[in-house]
């Protein structure tokens, strides 16, 4: 698939280049200690967002995070090391802080002509499988109706999920492998969301996020390019809905479905997309009952396309 030069690679950096200007800066940089992969004891934390860090990545790898606000926007960022050990933070999207609220949606480009977007750098090179805990589960919410929005959302990628009617040419996949005990590598120590280590296991779980924060996803990668792991937290008192569409009435609830495919859009490697792209899925701010989410838009699956 050719991928449009409008089209930026988020936040893969090659050995020996400097970031460009191109959406992408390196606004800080700490130093921290060599360590070998796994070794995270004692390892430092490097706060990226507001009550938002994440553990310093071992030498050679990087670990994204992205939050999720209540009132539907959006903030990435990516903090790699590299293999001298140096840990430098890019933000990708438009600057510190939060992006724009959206236009109204009339006045961007219909999702099938939108073909923006942007990668992260990073793609599975095995099957993405994935766990959800039930744990904290909002109590208004039924667990099979949940488990199954979540696979609808993890399903998007794979399927290249469009309103569109374009050809499923994305190779990716993914696997669920049921329900676990084990907590998402995301901690909440003291009111503030960390990514800790990356594991083997990938788990989709519920917390009572500190603020207005209503979801948080890390990813783990090689600065290499090739995806490690990666964990999500939803909010369990934000009043999410599983179904395909907006419950009658909707008010001020999220479609679990449509923010899980961002997400996972993430996770497979995708960044958002640009401008005033507020009818793809990978733009950086969602709403209400926004059924629309769920089916990427051209963009998206041109970067699906472009990774797998
Ligand atoms: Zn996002």
């Amino acid at each position: 698939m050719i991928v449009a030069s409008m089209w930026s690679l988020g936040s893969m950096m090659m050995p020996g280049c400097e970031a460009d200007d191109d959406g992408l800066e390196a606004l800080a940089a700490v130093e921290a200690p060599a360590r070998a992969p796994g070794d995270l004891r004692a390892a430092p934390m490097v706060e990226v967002f507001d009550d938002v860090s994440v553990v310093v990545p071992p030498a050679g790898t990087r670990v994204s995070v992205e939050v999720i606000y209540e009132d539907g926007q959006m903030e990435f960022v990516d903090v790699s090391t590299d293999d001298d050990g140096r840990t430098e933070l890019h933000y990708p999207d438009e600057a510190w802080g939060l992006v724009a609220p959206p236009p109204p949606a009339a006045v961007c480009p219909v999702e099938c002509a939108d073909d923006r977007g942007s990668l992260k750098g990073w793609h599975w090179i095995v099957p993405l499988t994935w766990k959800y805990r039930d744990l904290g589960r909002p109590a208004a919410l039924n667990k099979t109706a949940t488990i199954n929005a979540l696979f609808d959302g993890a399903s998007g990628p794979p399927l290249a999920r469009d309103a569109c009617g374009l050809a499923d040419n994305v190779s990716a996949t993914h696997t669920y492998l049921g329900e676990t005990l084990l907590a998402p590598h995301i901690s909440l120590v003291g009111g503030v969301i960390a990514c800790t280590s990356v594991d083997a296991d990938n788990v989709i779980g519920w917390a009572d996020l500190p603020g207005n924060v209503l979801g948080v996803t890390c990813t783990w990668s090689t600065n290499t390019g090739i995806a490690t792991g990666t964990d999500m937290l939803y909010d369990n008192v934000f009043p999410w809905y599983t179904s395909s569409t907006a419950p009658a009435g909707c008010g001020n609830q999220i479609s679990l479905r449509g923010v899980a495919t961002h997400e996972f859009g993430h996770a497979f490697g995708l960044g958002h997309s640009p401008g005033d792209s507020c009818n793809l899925t990978m733009y950086p701010s969602t709403g209400p009952c926004n059924d629309g989410q769920r089916n990427f838009g051209l963009g998206d699956v041109m970067g699906l396309e472009a990774v797998y």
